[in-house]
């Protein structure tokens, strides 16, 4: 699904909706669509599909917070704008769809609603799974995340929470109820923190129930957070929020900490994690794996003529040519320099040769535009099957085999 990124900004003030459009414009990939007046809202309400709105609740043709009716009507996530923050939670509390207030004129403020923006953008690809055996409030719970734009999905008890949580692996948020049939609340977080950790996914728990001890049985059993039924919606938000902010940094954390910064692909040492670990299930016959080595010819050239910010721009796409040249599953690493590493998941040894010329040939027939005119890109390939001593050692072997096809006269592939 293609996510939602423009953002409706209303407010009449020029000056003040310049501050707000600049500070929103700094969330990566959000677009902000500005309006003065209700009508001018209006118009673009019916022309677009929006991420959220952020509204100032009083203006010349909306005097009593006509504006947030309006966008409420479209299911549009809203931080409202105010002078007075008292008048403002009291005419619009009763809306779920109100997701935060902001002071008016205080620049730390604008900074927080640009932050909520940040959120609701990135929920986007935050799912939650929400567990409880009310189906009204099941639905009541979906409905207010889906409002802060989650994509969520819901199960009647810890049984089927744990069939969902198997089946989907992108969960990164649990809102558990306690009293269930079949499994209650803590049996069903001691049994998802038995495989999934802190840093994996985060679990809210969820009761009616007056019980002190609970909060902390909650805790201890391995949630990051409790709440208590009737929900406080603000409150809610907040709780939730926390939680999907934990998720976003870990994977962020995560991420810097296994990817080329420059490519995007797996860096070095994911690579030997990874290489490693598919070697050991190789080694047992549980998959046949080809460690590919790929080097880019004349790359020194490449900088020389274009310059090196052009350079850098080829080994982004030649990555891209690798992660389409492979299954989904195989793994592109980039080794250093203009130097990648593949490991791919053969059905029969054999295939080997096969993969290695396509992405010889993928690379070869792939125009670069890159700027002042189109760049032409070849590279050497060498490649084994050989389950020698270690994954380290097949890395030795392909390079063995990148040596003779270099020697060989280069944009070739050689298998050791
Ligand atoms: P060969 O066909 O023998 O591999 O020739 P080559 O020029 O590709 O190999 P050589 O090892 O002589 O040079 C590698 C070049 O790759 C030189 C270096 O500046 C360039 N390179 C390495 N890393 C990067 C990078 O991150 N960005 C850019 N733009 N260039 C890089
Ligand atoms: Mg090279
Ligand atoms: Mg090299």
């Amino acid at each position: 699904m293609v996510p939602l990124n423009k953002v409706l900004v209303v407010e009449d003030s020029t000056s003040l909706q310049l501050v707000i459009t600049t500070s929103i414009q700094t969330v990566d990939g959000v677009e902000v669509l500005k309006a003065s007046t209700l009508a001018e809202a209006s118009s673009l309400l019916k022309e677009n599909e929006f991420l959220c709105a952020v509204l100032d609740l009083v203006l010349p043709d909306s005097p009593n917070g006509e504006i947030v009716e309006l966008v409420q009507g479209n299911r549009i996530p809203i931080i409202v704008l105010t002078g007075s923050l008292k008048s403002a939670v009291q005419s619009t509390m009763d809306s779920h769809l109100v997701i935060d207030y902001i002071t008016k004129r205080n620049i730390r403020e604008i900074e927080r609603a640009t932050a909520t923006v940040r959120n609701i953008y990135n929920n986007q690809t935050m799912k939650v799974l929400v567990v409880d055996d009310s189906i009204s409030f099941r639905n009541y719970m979906a409905s207010l995340l889906h409002d802060l734009r989650y994509p969520v999905i819901t199960a009647e008890d810890g049984v089927q929470a744990l069939e969902m949580l198997a089946e989907n692996d992108d969960l990164c948020l649990v809102i558990s109820d306690y009293n269930m049939p079949r499994m209650n609340g803590i049996e069903l977080i001691q049994e998802i923190r038995n495989s999934r950790r802190r840093e994996n996914i985060a679990i809210l728990g969820l009761s009616a129930q007056d019980d002190k001890e609970l909060i902390s049985r909650f805790l201890k059993s391995g949630a990051d957070d409790y709440m208590r039924k009737p929900l406080i919606i603000d409150e809610f938000y907040c709780r939730v929020f926390r939680c999907t902010n934990a998720i976003a940094y870990m994977r962020a954390i995560r991420e810097a900490a296994t990817c080329d910064y420059l490519t995007g692909v797996s860096n070095r040492r994911s690579l030997f994690d990874v290489g490693e670990r598919i070697y050991a299930r190789a080694r047992k016959g549980q998959t046949t794996m080809a460690t590919i080595m790929i080097d880019a010819d004349h790359f020194k050239q490449v900088n020389d003529t274009h310059g090196h910010d052009v350079g850098d721009r080829v080994l982004v796409a030649i990555a891209n040519v690798l992660k389409t040249a492979l299954r989904p599953t195989d793994v592109v690493a980039r080794f250093g320099g203009e130097e990648f590493v593949c490991i791919a998941s053969l059905n029969k040894i054999q295939d080997v040769d096969l993969v290695c010329e396509r992405i010889r040939i993928a690379v070869e027939t792939q125009q670069f535009e890159l700027g002042d005119g189109d760049i032409s890109i070849t590279v050497s390939i060498g490649a084994t099957c050989e389950l020698t001593s270690s994954f380290g050692e097949m890395i030795k072997l392909a390079d063995e085999g990148l040596y003779r096809a270099k020697k060989g006269g280069r944009n070739r592939c050689v298998v050791v």
